[in-house]
């Protein structure tokens, strides 16, 4: 039986699309008149239009960046800080996702989850397996690797600012999902992984979402499931009507 106590999650990925002058529009289209008090909805936008997405905070619903660099500050050129999105109103940051782990160092993911923490957000952590290791039945020993080398150093405290995103590399954008199962199976080994870690009752708290191709379709069925606490959603959260038929899954 899911925690009553665990608010369902779920966080819109835009990835590098819109427009910062059409995003507050979009965003309105997304969540007004829906009933929200009883998830966290979380909307994470290029850094661009992150400004003009403030005034969506007033609805109760949050922003969030899509990722940051590993250090405080300093002489590099291009990039944005944890700091500069927190002060920007962003409450949470996307760190791992796959799009992001194919550019950036697999040794730069705790240090950028140490920055969110710092500047008092809240990290989206995602890990999840490419395809060659499905197909040889090797999900979770790729997984807990992930897990193991990520957020290696975390404590009992840090694990609170955190909710973790199983997302299939071979469902991102594929139109391919996890059966409901197949996904309740990993995300239950992924709180149990917690508990052991952290050795904490907290892992019953954990919010532990999915992401991959979850859409108005898919998104009833895998909601039901004890230990999907809810989605990180990319193609479908451009999509009013869809993404607003997954939050109702929720709320
Ligand atoms: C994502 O970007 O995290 C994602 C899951 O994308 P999509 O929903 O398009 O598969």
């Amino acid at each position: 039986m899911r925690s009553q106590i665990k608010k369902p999650f779920i966080a819109a990925n835009w990835k590098m699309n819109g427009k910062p002058s059409k995003a507050l529009t979009l965003a309105i289209e997304l969540t007004t008149g829906l009933s929200i008090e009883a998830i966290e909805l979380v909307i994470c936008a290029p850094f661009t239009h992150l400004d003009r997405l403030a005034p969506i905070k007033q609805t109760g619903v949050c922003i969030g960046a899509q990722n940051c660099h590993f250090a405080e500050n300093g002489a590099y050129t291009g990039e944005v800080s944890a700091s500069m999105l927190a002060d920007l109103g962003c409450e949470y940051i996307i760190i791992g996702h796959s799009e992001r782990r194919s550019l950036d160092s697999p040794e730069s993911i705790l240090p950028r989850i140490r920055q969110v923490l710092n500047a008092g957000m809240s990290v989206i952590y995602c890990c999840g397996e490419p395809l060659a290791q499905k197909e040889s039945g090797q999900e979770w020993p790729y997984v807990s690797n992930q897990l193991q080398v990520d957020l290696e150093s975390l404590s009992i405290d840090d694990l609170k600012k955190l909710v973790i995103a199983y997302e299939p590399i071979w469902a991102i954008g594929t139109g391919l999902t996890a059966s409901p199962n197949q996904t309740q199976n990993m995300h239950l080994r992924i709180r149990n992984w917690a508990e052991n870690k952290w050795n904490t009752q907290h892992a019953q708290q954990l919010r532990i979402i999915y992401g991959g191709s979850v859409k108005a379709s898919n998104a009833a069925d895998l909601s039901q499931m004890d230990d999907i606490d809810g989605f990180l959603v990319g193609g479908a959260s451009l999509i009013p009507n869809e993404f607003r038929a997954i939050i109702q899954c929720y709320s």
